[in-house]
């Protein structure tokens, strides 16, 4: 397999994409992979493009890759692809886009548990989950980093942010964490703690930093189902 991949940006406004016609188009290998970006809603969308042997184009949304997976038959134009994704993509965000709050008006998830609250702001939310954040990290990381072999210890942060859980600069040996994470349960705020430690090893998603995840977190791909789909209480 045969695989170009190069970046081009889309501008599509009210489902109509405009696109140079050209360089994605199928270039006589059996696949051929590109990667595009599409705007929409002031936001830059990642697609893979396959093209490939098949008869009609299908499109997914991978959330946790947060990007969108196209196929298409060889040889059709990149007018065409941009057309389909443009018409299917306010569908299938609108879809995917739906969070479930932690908060229900009365009750928040604070690690997985249901706390009585009644009604507060969105700003005393962040201020309940960070608060559980710092009171729960500082152990939690050092048990983790002792268990994986991780030295010298991070510090950590928890930091609002808008579309990652959590991240690691070996830098300055932080990790940071999203304040929504810790609305879930122990185990799932711990295989996002691991995910972030697993990067000190590999710093990159390979099946070298899999492996890694893995042992320390066999429960990897379930909790990260539960992650996407917003369930607190696990
Ligand atoms: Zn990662």
């Amino acid at each position: 397999m045969r695989a170009t991949p190069f970046c081009e940006f889309a501008s599509a406004v009210r489902g109509e994409a405009r696109v140079k016609e050209g360089p994605e188009r199928y270039n006589g290998a059996r696949t051929m992979q590109v990667l595009k970006y599409y705007r929409y809603q002031d936001r830059s969308i990642p697609a893979m493009i396959t093209f490939k042997k098949m008869r009609t184009m299908t499109m997914r949304y991978d959330a946790e890759k947060e990007m969108l997976k196209v196929s298409v038959p060889r040889f059709t134009t990149g007018s065409k692809v941009d057309a389909f994704v443009m018409e299917h993509l306010p569908r299938l965000l609108a879809r995917v886009k739906k969070k479930a709050s932690p908060y229900d008006g009365k009750y928040l998830y604070v690690l997985g548990k249901p706390v009585e609250v009644g009604e507060i702001d969105e700003e005393q939310v962040e201020k309940i989950l960070k608060k559980t954040a710092l009171e729960y990290l500082p152990t939690r990381v050092a048990e983790l980093e002792a268990l994986m072999g991780v030295n010298p210890p991070y510090k950590v942060r928890v930091r609002k942010m808008k579309r990652t859980l959590g991240s690691n600069s070996r830098k300055t040996r932080t990790l940071t964490f999203q304040v929504r994470l810790f609305a879930f349960v122990p185990e799932i705020v711990d295989s996002v703690i691991v995910h972030e430690l697993a990067h000190h090893f590999a710093f990159d998603h390979s099946d070298k930093f899999y492996a890694v995840v893995y042992r320390y977190c066999p429960d990897y791909a379930t909790l990260r189902k539960k992650l996407i789909h917003d369930r607190y209480a696990g």
